[in-house]
């Protein structure tokens, strides 16, 4: 079910996470397993699978997904940079079924990301 995920759970307070931002549209908490001194998850409230399953509809969602990006690295004095990903489906190594974007930082970054 569409629903029956861990984030779905935090969005709706039934277990706790730490959150860094909360508003209408979506939920930034920090992640359980951070893979930087910086590592927070900006999930929307809205419950969508994958990046895929994005529509037209969800336009103003995803600028607003963003500019929260935006703000929180601001707020967590990311001023040198940071990254922002979306991992989608299997081959992207996405492992919780709702959509999420990840923002990292606070270490330097490589590229390829492997
Ligand atoms: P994905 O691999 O789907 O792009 O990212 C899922 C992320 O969610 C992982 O970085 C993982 O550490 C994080 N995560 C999984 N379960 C929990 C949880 O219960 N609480 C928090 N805060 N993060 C979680």
């Amino acid at each position: 079910m569409l629903k029956d995920n861990i984030f779905q759970k935090i969005i709706d307070k039934q277990i706790p996470a730490k959150i860094a931002y909360e508003d209408e549209w979506c939920v930034a908490f920090h992640d359980i397993n951070a893979q930087a001194p910086v590592h927070v998850l900006i999930v929307p409230r809205k419950a969508i699978a994958t990046h895929a399953d994005l529509t037209d509809v969800d336009r103003d969602l995803v600028g607003h997904m963003h500019l929260i990006a935006v703000k929180l690295a601001k707020d967590l004095h990311l001023d040198d940079g940071y990254r922002v990903v979306v991992n989608c489906l299997d081959r992207g190594g996405q492992t919780v079924p709702h959509l999420h974007m990840h923002l990292l930082g606070g270490r330097d970054f490589h590229w390829p990301p492997g």
